[in-house]
Order: C-alpha cells, then sequence, then structure tokens
C-alpha cells in the first residue's frame, strides 16, 4: 500500500518532455483525469506545457490549449474560457474543480456547436438555388422576399413576365443595399421602367394605351377569377375602386418599399 502511494505520489518526478526530475506538487505538475496515466500528477511539468502554449496572441494559442487539455482530459468550455480572459492558468484551475474534478473533455461545450446550429435555421431551397443561381445564400434569403412581395396576388403569365419580375427584385435589393444618391436614384429609375415592362404599374392617363389595356386586362382577370364581395349599394363604385387599389396595387408597393400594408377603412 505504502509502495503503490510513492509510484502515484512521488517525491520527485522526470518530466517527460523537458526531462528534469521536478520535485512533486501543484507548483510543478496539473492533475488529471487521464485513465491511463497512473501517477497522480500528470508527468508534463508546468514549464514545459506553458512554453508550449506560448503567449495569448499566437495563433495556435487556443488549439494548443485543447490540445493540453485533451492530455489532462479537463473539458474546454468556451464560455469559461471566455470569462477567465483566455488565460490558462486561471482557466484550468476553474475547470479542474468541476464535478468534484471529474469533467472530462468528452463534456466539452465548443462555441461551434451555437454557431453551427444558427447555420443550419437558415436554409435555402434548392428551387431558390437554382432560380437565383450565381447569388449569395444571404443574397438569395432576401431576394426570395422580395419576388414573393412581387409575385403575390399577382401571376406572372410568361417567361418574360417572370424574367422582368426577377429583375425588379434584384434592382430593389441593390437599391436596398445602395449607400450611394446616385447610385440609388439611376435603381429607383430602372425599378420604374422595369415596372412598366412588367405592367405591373399602371400608366399616365395621357400616355400610349397599349400598356394600359395590358394592365387593364390584368385587372379584368383578377376580377374574373378572384371577385370579392360586393359593398353595400351607396358605396358600390368608389369602395370597389379603392379595395382593388389597395389590394393589387398600393398594398403591394408599399411591400416593395418596406411599408406596412394598407388597410381600407370600412
Ligand atoms: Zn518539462
Amino acid at each position: 500500500m505504502r509502495e503503490q502511494e510513492d509510484k502515484l505520489n512521488p517525491i520527485k518526478m522526470t518530466c517527460i518532455s523537458c526531462r528534469k526530475p521536478w520535485t512533486v506538487s501543484t507548483k510543478t505538475y496539473y492533475e488529471h483525469n487521464n485513465q491511463l496515466v497512473g501517477t497522480k500528477y500528470y508527468p508534463l511539468c508546468k514549464t514545459c506545457i506553458g512554453d508550449y502554449l506560448g503567449e495569448k496572441d499566437n495563433e495556435k494559442y487556443i488549439s494548443r490549449v485543447k490540445e493540453i487539455l485533451q492530455h489532462l482530459n479537463r473539458p474546454w468550455i468556451y464560455e469559461q474560457w471566455v470569462k477567465s480572459n483566455s488565460d490558462w492558468g486561471r482557466y484550468v484551475r476553474h475547470v479542474s474543480s468541476l464535478n468534484n474534478g471529474h469533467k472530462t473533455f468528452m463534456e466539452s461545450e465548443f462555441e461551434t456547436e451555437k454557431i453551427q446550429h444558427s447555420v443550419t435555421t437558415f436554409e435555402i431551397e434548392e428551387d431558390a438555388r437554382r432560380f437565383w443561381r450565381g447569388y449569395s445564400d444571404e443574397e438569395i434569403d432576401e431576394l426570395e422576399y422580395l419576388f414573393s412581395n412581387l409575385t403575390d396576388g399577382y401571376e406572372s403569365e410568361s417567361l418574360i413576365q417572370e424574367t422582368l419580375l426577377k429583375q425588379i427584385a434584384v434592382t430593389q435589393m441593390k437599391a436596398n443595399h445602395s449607400t450611394n444618391t446616385k447610385e440609388y436614384t439611376d435603381l429607383i429609375s430602372t425599378l420604374s421602367k422595369l415596372m412598366n415592362d412588367a405592367n405591373i404599374k399602371p400608366t399616365q392617363k395621357s400616355n400610349t394605351n397599349q400598356s394600359e389595356e395590358i394592365f387593364g386586362a390584368w385587372i379584368k382577370k383578377i376580377e374574373d377569377e378572384e371577385p370579392i364581395p360586393e359593398p353595400l349599394e351607396e358605396f358600390k363604385d368608389v369602395d370597389k375602386v379603392k379595395k382593388y387599389l389597395n389590394k393589387y396595387f398600393i398594398n403591394h408597393f408599399a411591400k416593395l418599399f418596406g411599408l406596412k400594408d394598407v388597410k381600407s377603412k370600412e
């Protein structure tokens, strides 16, 4: 018994790295949870560990801290590491006390788990990725939102219209992110032109008829396919126009420009 205790707690122990026979104490060695190492203190001296970790600003510092923790079989706990101000001595003292000194590296809490989790909640569907080929995930997310606002209550009947709507969404996104007044003005002007081309925007009465005809045909289609209930007799004409304008035009634009929907007063 006495002999065994002496082996586990020798008075002097040679460091497996520097080969120096340090007197064993908490000043020279760390206690550990490594089941394969029979001595109470890990036979790698504090000086060697400190030299290996190097300075805090060393780019390998954190990965080496984790490596030493694996040797000692102590946990890596990101939040504790931050609280310890990235100081190895403070950190290892704290984690060595957890669970009566039995908390192991397998019980680590890595910072990346949280980051990876938040990434997986943001998924772009394959269809959208194909549709918006060439754009980043963040851009696709925004484009999908803008595009859905455009297509909400408006069916694109042809590939040309769809292409125009795509261009409108892209232009709107660029305008949203523009920090340059000139560029912004140009983008809004382009946006206006694209809307004209897509017949989203009604043309002025004095202007040529063709677009108006197409716009009128679109309204007719909505009237036929998505009729709304008739209002009271006395409000009939006025209300109907207002509802159509709100539903298919004003709300649509309000959304496009990031404003709240205009609720019809009834
Ligand atoms: Zn050493």
